[in-house]
């Protein structure tokens, strides 16, 4: 299955899923994750497809 990123005009495949607690999940290329991981309560967590690259945002997720 493939997921297109949801940020407005990147096609990129989605390979993580935002957990953003005051909005719905979204899913986003491993950019957007690493942009939007470092948002506060954001958690990016990597999908199947994603592999090894976590962005460094998304180390934090035991908050
Ligand atoms: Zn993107």
């Amino acid at each position: 299955m493939t997921v297109n990123c949801a940020e407005e005009g990147c096609d990129s495949e989605a390979t993580f899923e935002l957990h953003i607690p005051w909005s719905e999940n979204e899913f986003v290329c491993v950019g957007h994750a690493r942009v939007r991981g470092q948002q506060d309560g954001v958690v990016a967590e990597p999908l199947d497809t994603a592999g090894e690259h976590m962005p460094d945002g998304a180390a934090d997720r035991e908050r």
